[in-house]
């Protein structure tokens, strides 16, 4: 079949919609460092890591086993957190970012972070991250083609305190944030914690996303009607309680709110035993508009293409599914009306002149 735009990895391959771009609403920028760029860093700031190359790194900052458990998952952000040395390290990790995603063949890409995580080891003042961040961002984007928005995250394990602070050092720079996520410890830090500051985010005009309902449990699905209704989010990072409670996905359905689905990272933190335990097929099948996502590919090993060849066949999704995930990525990425059909018309022109 000639010109039908696919995805590749290895030798598996997807037909994507020709006429929709590639798109990754949800991904981490400290779950996604360069193994070579931590060795550079430990090098030039004299950190010391368990390794020498980037093969006896690996086990060390990525995910290499079936030992699949969530504290396991989180160690790994222990090492990238460590080579956030200063604010030119962030402004790199953030620019190799958007080069890494222009070269996996995506079209628009929302990344987001955590300031006061990405200050926390070396304690860097959080409102320069956010700067630097932006920066690097802004600087990828111009370099490489790429089309990107960021989004800030309020790192809810610290509690509601720091987040405040968090949130302040965001508010700086309100044109360069396009939404406020709330992302850590759902369970010891219900999403009601921060009602004030999500208010805050809405009153300068960003959009909201929030991770919930990351496993599913009665409390995965209450804490997703929570961040819909007092924080008011329009997507739902993970989603996966809802799976247990229909009047929330009815609800969710006919107030159009969102699921970035997270395949693989779900698998090994262990909030699904498999991938075909995961219910994103069941969230397409209720027309919910949910989207496939990488969440933190270096941790995990993974790009966009393996969660759309490899993953998400795994989860059950059907060819159909997987391009109808495609399209709901543009249907509810944080774009203007404008900036969706500029995208599209990009698509087009690029198929038309292939033809
Ligand atoms: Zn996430």
């Amino acid at each position: 079949m000639p010109d039908q735009p696919t995805v590749q990895y290895g030798e598996t391959q997807i037909i994507l919609d020709p006429s929709f771009p590639f798109i990754d609403l949800h991904r981490h920028i400290e779950g996604n460092v360069r193994l070579e760029t931590i060795l550079d860093l430990a090098d030039k700031h004299a950190i010391s890591v368990p390794a020498t190359n980037v093969e006896s790194l690996r086990p060390h900052v990525q995910v290499t086993t079936s030992t699949r458990d969530v504290m396991a998952f989180i160690a790994k952000f222990e090492l990238l957190t460590a080579v956030m040395a200063d604010l030119e390290a962030c402004r790199r990790i953030a620019y190799e970012n958007i080069e890494d995603a222009a070269s996996e063949g995506i079209d628009y890409l929302e990344l987001r972070f955590s300031p006061w995580f990405m200050a926390a080891t070396h304690q860097l003042d959080p409102i320069g991250v956010v700067e630097s961040v932006l920066d690097g961002v802004a600087e990828g984007i111009r370099d490489f083609g790429m089309r990107a928005k960021s989004i800030g995250i309020l790192s809810r394990t610290y509690g509601p305190q720091v987040a405040l602070k968090e949130l302040e050092a965001l508010l700086q720079y309100p044109d360069g944030i396009v939404a406020l996520d709330l992302a850590g410890d759902e369970i010891n830090f219900p999403p009601q914690l921060f009602e004030e500051h999500f208010r805050q985010a809405r009153a300068v005009g960003w959009q909201i996303t929030v991770h919930a309902g990351e496993h599913s449990d009665e409390v995965g699905a209450l804490n997703i009607w929570t961040a819909i209704k007092e924080l008011g989010a329009v997507r739902i990072g993970h989603g996966i309680g809802a799976w247990n409670d229909l009047p929330l996905m009815d609800y969710m359905l006919e107030h159009r709110v969102a699921i970035e689905g997270c395949l693989t990272s779900n698998v090994q933190t262990s909030s699904v035993k498999t991938y075909a335990d995961h219910p994103l097929k069941q969230f397409l099948e209720r027309g919910l508009l949910a989207s496939i996502n990488t969440d933190d590919p270096g941790i995990s090993n993974i790009d966009l293409a393996y969660e759309y060849t490899v993953a998400a066949p795994a989860a059950g999704l059907t060819g159909k599914q997987i391009q109808q995930a495609q399209r709901n990525a543009l249907t509810t990425a944080f774009l203007s009306s404008e900036e969706k059909a500029s995208l599209r018309a990009k698509k087009q022109n690029l198929q038309g002149s292939s033809e």
